[in-house]
């Protein structure tokens, strides 16, 4: 009796797996990096908006010194260590940090960097030719107000395939994405353009670049095997990470029993009743830590 008792319990253990590929992307890890080790040797580290897209993440930075502030916070004292987050800034904020006499630290990550140059040189021959640069990506995010600047914001942004009206199709165009962008859509947009041209302009001058990061892109056929292995997904991620709203997107696709939080505080009990396997993943935002903390803390339920 006792021992099928035993064998009962075994049988609904819930067994919990974190998704080998979720965590940060090299692009984060670096910035993080380069921030703890700042911090190791200067009491105060100024970050131009939150480091990362993550709140639990920030909360154990700020513990080491690291203040996340904008430009009109910053401290009066010259020599502040300032630190550009992993989505880049535009030109301006590199100004701001030269004429007030901070020392910039720079985390852009070097593939946001390489898209920055890309759409200045895009923009230069576009200024020449009448042309336009176009980016689809979402207006507020900062990496698109970084990547606009480097077109004078004059860049044509689209935050859906509805909004490709904006464009003159007959005048030349350039177009780019913002790095965690959907490839789907992306792709849609680009074959819209085409027909678009196709159609009534087909002698256009129309180039456009893959400029989605492979670090999401390539992380999708695991996460879709993931979610279908699992009978729960917990998605974990702060709310205004875009590729955590685009990766949650795609498990809760996959698998109707998916749940976005973003900390330890937001997991309900009820979701787990009779579950046999859950699944922890996360964006690229989203520290290895907190998926450990998360998956213990549903092991105890
Ligand atoms: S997703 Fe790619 S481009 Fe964006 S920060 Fe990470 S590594 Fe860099």
């Amino acid at each position: 009796m006792q021992e099928s008792l035993i064998n009962l319990f075994f049988h609904y253990r819930m067994k919990v797996t974190i998704d080998p590929y979720a965590g940060f992307c090299f692009g984060v890890k670096k910035t993080i990096e380069i921030a703890e080790k700042e911090l190791q040797q200067q009491e105060k580290l100024y970050c131009i908006g939150d480091i990362v897209h993550n709140q639990e993440e920030i909360n154990r930075l700020k513990k080491s010194g690291l203040e996340i502030t904008d430009f009109a916070a910053l401290p009066k004292e010259k020599r502040a260590n300032v630190l550009f987050r992993t989505h880049g800034e535009p030109p301006s904020s590199y100004k701001k940090v030269n004429n007030n006499g901070f020392t910039l630290i720079d985390g852009t990550c070097p593939i946001v960097l390489k898209l920055q140059l890309k759409i200045k040189d895009a923009f230069l021959e576009m200024e020449k030719i009448g042309g336009q640069v176009v980016i689809y990506g979402s207006k507020n995010h900062p990496e698109v107000v970084g990547l606009s600047g480097y077109a004078n914001d004059k860049a044509i942004i689209l935050e859906s395939l509805d909004e490709i009206g904006q464009i003159n199709f007959s005048k030349p165009i350039r177009l780019f994405a913002q790095t965690t962008k959907d490839k789907e859509i992306y792709n849609s947009i680009k074959e819209a353009i085409t027909q678009k041209i196709n159609d009534n302009n087909p002698t256009t001058d129309y180039k456009y670049f893959n400029t989605i990061c492979s670090q999401i892109s390539n992380r999708v056929p695991g996460l879709i095997d993931f979610c279908s292995k699992n009978e729960v997904i917990i998605f974990v991620s702060g709310k205004k990470s875009s590729n955590g709203k685009y990766l949650f997107n795609i498990c809760k696709s996959i698998n109707d029993k998916s749940y976005h939080i973003s900390s330890i505080e937001e997991i309900n009990p009820s979701w787990f009743k009779l579950i046999k396997t859950v699944g922890i993943s996360g964006a690229t935002s989203t520290p290895l830590w907190l998926m450990e903390e998360i998956a213990n803390q549903i092991k105890t339920l």
